[in-house]
């Protein structure tokens, strides 16, 4: 078995665990973007949104809470992002889906939620829109 975080998940690998409950571990990102950058991992492998099952996912995001408010209430956090990365296109490192909880601070600099804001064609938009509406 290749992957990584499995292999954290096994104990083959250490890591700095921050909770490990039911079908979820968190541990902390070893590359981190800001102070307490945490990553949110289900147990069971899938290699990302598509794949994990929604019972699975539901359980993920309540742990995402959990970290979340820890980060607020421990480390002081005045915002948390929280990003999740499918594929390679996405920039999806780690083919073990994982969700990043990011605490963040005014002014912190930090550029992973900012993106260039210039208005779309409205045309376009709306076209995409019925597609995915038609598609659900
Ligand atoms: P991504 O797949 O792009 O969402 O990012 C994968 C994340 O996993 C990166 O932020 C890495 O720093 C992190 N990472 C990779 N290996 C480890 C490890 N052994 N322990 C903790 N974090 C890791
Ligand atoms: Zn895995």
């Amino acid at each position: 078995m290749e992957c990584i975080f499995c292999k954290i998940i096994d104990g083959e690998i250490p890591e700095v665990k921050v909770l490990d409950e039911g079908l979820v571990v968190a541990f902390m990102d070893i590359n981190p973007s800001s102070r307490g950058h945490m990553l949110v991992v289900p147990k069971n492998h899938a290699e990302n949104i598509f794949e994990i099952p929604e019972s699975d996912l539901a359980t993920l995001i309540k742990a995402v809470k959990k970290c979340a408010g820890a980060a607020k209430d421990v480390l002081r956090a005045e915002g948390v992002t929280i990003l999740q990365l499918n594929g390679k296109a996405s920039d999806q490192i780690v083919p073990h889906l994982h969700i990043h909880v990011i605490p963040r601070w005014e002014n912190d600099g930090l550029s992973v939620s900012t993106w260039e804001m210039k208005p779309g064609d409205m045309e376009e938009i709306q076209d995409i829109a019925r597609k995915i509406r038609e598609h659900i």
